[in-house]
């Protein structure tokens, strides 16, 4: 191990994989596109399916020696992680806005919580519990580590997914194969490269594909755990590919929010909050409202609210200051958006926005649509994109089943002055978590999953931890 962190300065800018403790070139090259221009900023190593094996079989080796060390030496190589990234939070909050097209600012906010996220890791502990103890018994629950975790994630949130994943990894003894989305591989390129100088060859290893070795991980022999987030599809795909091998997964997947806002709410303190909840980075959020349900009482008043605000957003390249909202991250999802403002514009009336930009990059005008049917595509699909349907209803019971009326169940939130009414709302939404007067509220020790097909299993707190482990009960006669 080098504690010396002066080395990890220069070494990652060439933006290599990560296998076995080298920083290595890769097969080929991946062209890396700033969503605000459409074009090439960025060169990154890509891995060929030999280097991914190779990746593996690091893993696989390293697990043994690093299952055996004492949790404390793993807390203290990630508590050296953590002091380096913290020194380096713009530097990974810049190359985040280039890579990924967000607002500097929210990008600043990403790494902070990262940094926070690892701190609050490197605090947990994995105790044994004494289930039984008797003059004959001892029976006693153990956390192993599993073995090699393969870490997939989503372009939208490449920091915030990965340290929900490698910390705990880590922590519990695991080793790790991290494969970030192939849009947005810089920052997490940047970040093994760091990790890399604080922890045994072989710990963390980073491969960077273009979608074509994330079903090879998943179902690779040497896989232990695939933690994973990403859309419904590709889970569905994930699960499948782990089935062979009774893998382990946690699959953090879509969402299609709803946010029921009830009869007695207040429209003009709401409406900033519900579109705040909806553009932000762009509705490129799991998390994101994503259907608005009001009260037919208010629902001109609320329309006209959120198109106003809508209107008066800025929109542009997240480097430039005062930059509300960036663009879509890529082309793919452009193109995703494009046929979602058609759909809106034939099954809705759109009082806000509705137009793809008239400018370089993948911009989309922030976009309010009202009186559009339930059984249209941007009500019943996750739009990932800055597109918000607002539909009316008369009784809350309706509002509640049509809200559940979806596959997904990630989250929800209600918003009301009557908080035991809001709250028994709440408690009839179908979702892993679901807010009251509030949206996004995340604390690192509260677990985070979905509900129906938004997911399986939990990330974060001590639950998020022990995913990473095996329960293993030793049980002694005496
Ligand atoms: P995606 O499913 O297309 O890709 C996610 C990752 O899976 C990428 O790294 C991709 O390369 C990889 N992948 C592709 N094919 C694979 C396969 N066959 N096997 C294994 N991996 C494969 O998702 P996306 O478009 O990158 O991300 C957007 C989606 O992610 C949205 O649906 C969003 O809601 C979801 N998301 C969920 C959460 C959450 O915590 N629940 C958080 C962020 C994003």
């Amino acid at each position: 191990m080098n504690a010396n962190p002066k080395t990890v300065e220069t070494a990652p800018q060439s933006f290599q994989l990560v296998i076995d403790g080298k920083l290595v070139a890769g097969a080929q090259s991946l062209d890396v596109i700033n969503p605000a221009t459409g074009k090439v900023f960025m060169t990154c190593a890509r891995a060929s399916q030999a280097q991914m094996e190779q990746a593996i079989a690091a893993a696989k080796a390293a697990f043994p020696a690093w299952a055996n060390t004492r949790i404390a030496e793993r807390r203290a190589a990630l508590n050296k992680i953590a002091d380096v990234f913290a020194t380096r939070l713009d530097e990974f909050a810049r190359l985040s806005t280039q890579e990924s097209g967000k607002p500097l600012a929210l990008a600043v906010r990403e790494m902070k919580g990262a940094l926070a996220s690892l701190r609050a890791f490197a605090q947990l502990d994995i105790q044994d519990k004494v289930l039984k103890e008797t003059d004959t018994t001892r029976i006693v629950q153990k956390h192993a580590p599993l073995g090699v975790i393969a870490a997939i994630t989503a372009w939208n949130y490449p920091m915030t997914l990965l340290v929900n994943k490698m910390p705990p990894a880590v922590l519990a003894g695991n080793t790790i194969v991290v494969k970030p989305a192939p849009t947005t591989p810089l920052t997490t390129l940047l970040f093994g490269a760091l990790c890399n100088e604080f922890l045994p060859p072989g710990v963390m290893n980073v491969i960077v594909d273009q979608n074509d070795l994330g079903g090879l991980l998943t179902q690779h022999p040497d896989i232990a755990k695939v933690a994973f987030t990403g859309s419904t599809a590709t889970g569905k795909k994930v699960m499948a590919g782990a089935a062979s091998g009774v893998k382990r997964v946690t699959l953090e997947l879509g969402g299609n929010d709803p946010a029921i806002v009830l009869d007695d709410a207040d429209v003009k303190t709401l409406a900033p909050k519900i579109l705040a909840g909806a553009l932000v980075n762009a509705g490129q959020v799991c998390l994101a409202i994503k259907r608005v349900f009001v009260h037919e009482s208010q629902y001109d008043a609320m329309c006209d609210e959120l198109a106003k605000l809508a209107k008066q957003v800025v929109v542009g390249d997240g480097l430039e200051q005062g930059t509300q909202m960036g663009p879509l991250q890529n082309k793919m999802q452009f193109e995703k958006a494009k046929e979602f403002l058609d759909d809106a514009r034939k099954h809705g009336t759109v009082i806000a926005g509705g137009n793809p930009m008239q400018r370089d990059g993948y911009f989309i005008e922030p976009t309010v649509v009202r009186d559009i049917a339930d059984d249209a595509r941007l009500v019943r699909d996750e739009q990932f994109a800055p597109i918000v349907p607002v539909l009316k209803y008369t009784e809350l019971s309706d509002a509640i089943r049509r809200a559940n009326d979806t596959d997904y169940g990630l989250g929800a939130t209600v918003w009301g002055t009557n908080l035991e009414r809001a709250s028994e709302v709440a408690m009839q939404l179908e979702a892993g978590t679901v807010w009251v007067n509030k949206h996004l509220d995340l604390p690192l020790d509260v677990p985070f999953g979905g509900a129906k097909q938004s997911g399986l299993g939990v990330e974060k707190g001590q639950e998020g931890l022990e995913e990473f482990t095996q329960a293993r009960i030793i049980n002694i006669g005496r």
